[in-house]
């Protein structure tokens, strides 16, 4: 007998939405990619894009989901996300399985949980909350051992120059050649302020703006 008939049933996850557009950020933006949304956050920032993300649409299993993922093929690029993914302990067993089936998977976190159960075969993408966001505190320390140099990525979004100021400060705790990400919040900060800002300073990080906004639009959904 087969050792998955051994095993109990798959938990199903809760889900906010589930679609193929292209990846907005991280430096896989601009690939096509299907993007999984959990339900739920533990955090509130002020400026949260995704307060849909909220709440929960749907229930499936990681088999469902697997099956969802296949219709948008040849698009082998998925990324985890949400609200925040890592409150569901069933996210693991979803991430193992999309590996084992051969999908490159990023996983989209607000920096505020332990990495330590996420496979290593998963890109890592964590956010440091500014003071801006309201959530100043949130990072979890450990996690910047977690993340691995040429392969994770550490993202900042910035309101202001106070965000600004501690992104930089926060930086120079990263690990050597942790790719750095320092994206405006849409709307609140200018992106040639920004700009200015780390080329001034020779910054060592990515300027990155929302693609999904800047073509689809600020309220756009399910892109
Ligand atoms: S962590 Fe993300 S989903 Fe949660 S409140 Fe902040 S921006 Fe919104």
């Amino acid at each position: 007998m087969s050792d998955h008939l051994h095993s109990p049933p798959a938990k199903p996850l809760a889900l906010s939405e589930l679609f193929c557009s292209l990846q907005g950020e991280s430096t896989w933006a601009g690939l096509p990619c299907v993007f999984v949304r959990l339900a739920g956050c533990n955090l509130r920032c002020r400026w949260c894009d995704t307060r849909h993300g909220y709440d929960i649409v749907m229930h499936r299993t990681p088999e469902q989901i697997i099956e969802l993922v296949r219709q948008w093929e040849p698009v082998r690029l998925v990324e985890i996300t949400g609200g925040e993914p890592l409150l569901q302990s069933g996210v693991i067993d979803l991430m193992n399985r999309l590996l084992a089936a051969d999908y490159t998977v990023l996983l989209e976190t607000n920096g505020s949980l332990p990495l330590d159960a996420v496979p290593d075969g998963v890109v890592r993408i964590c956010d440091v909350k500014c003071p801006g966001s309201g959530e100043e505190d949130s990072f979890l320390d450990a996690n910047l051992e977690a993340l691995r140099p040429s392969r994770d990525q550490l993202k900042f979004v910035l309101a202001n120059r106070d965000d600004y100021l501690f992104a930089r400060r926060f930086i120079q705790r990263a690990p050597d050649g942790l790719e750095c990400l320092f994206s405006p919040v849409h709307g609140l900060l200018e992106p040639s302020a920004l700009a200015d800002w780390i080329v001034e300073d020779r910054l060592p990080v990515r300027l990155q703006l929302q693609l999904h906004k800047l073509i689809w639009g600020a309220d756009a959904r399910g892109v």
